[in-house]
């Protein structure tokens, strides 16, 4: 998890807004032979295939691993039915304005969860190609600041699912160019948005790239 501390201060309440690391699925092939020019070809063909299967079993692996660590965190419904919903018809209506629809819906991706179980207000669960599923934090009760921690989940999930190679760097460059962008496309439809959330939205693209903001 993304290691920000909480820090009080008379001013304000910083609290670490986002806890994804990017996960990569590395593939254990140390058991193969390196591929030599004299091998045979019929053989480096089977070895080729042998590290395709091993890459794909070791993903599997990965997935299977991010999805049991998802639910250990004692994920709730939303006590506030109301909130739960606004937030779930934001993120299809995102889904579908900032990022073509490429993210599964809201019901099958998005998840609750108490502040004191977790370190961060929004996570997403996904190695390259895939994402298991974005929890949020149910004690973020302002829904301008959800709408900011959801957008930031949703890209880091985006750039996951489109398999942009990021390295280490979860709010590097490719990051912060994703999430100007759906900022950009959320103003063209601000007032969508605001109908949605029944409340006027504040976008600071700058605010929502970083990992940890200021809460007031
Ligand atoms: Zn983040």
């Amino acid at each position: 998890m993304f290691n920000v501390n909480r820090v009080r201060n008379c001013t304000g309440l910083y609290l670490c807004s986002c806890g994804t690391k990017v996960t990569r699925h590395e593939a254990t092939t140390d058991e193969l032979p390196d591929l030599r020019p004299d091998t045979p070809p019929e053989e480096q063909l089977r070895q080729q295939r042998r590290r395709v299967r091993l890459r794909q079993h070791c993903r599997q692996r990965k997935i299977d691993e991010l999805r049991a660590t998802m639910h250990k965190l004692h994920l709730v419904q939303h006590p506030d039915v109301t909130f739960g919903q606004k937030v779930n018809l934001a993120y299809d209506r995102l889904n579908a304005v900032c990022f073509d629809s490429r993210l599964s819906p809201a019901s099958e991706m998005l998840h609750w969860v108490h502040a004191e179980q977790v370190n961060y207000d929004g996570c997403t669960f996904g190695v390259h190609g895939v994402v298991v599923g974005i929890v949020l934090s149910a004690d973020v009760t302002s829904l301008s600041d959800m709408f900011g921690v959801l957008l930031h989940e949703m890209v880091h999930a985006d750039i996951e699912v489109r398999q942009v190679p990021v390295g280490s760097l979860s709010h590097g460059r490719h990051f912060k160019d994703g999430v100007k962008h759906a900022v950009a496309k959320v103003m063209q439809h601000l007032n969508d948005f605001e109908q949605i959330a029944g409340t006027e939205l504040s976008l600071d693209a700058h605010r929502i790239a970083k990992a940890t903001f200021r809460r007031e």
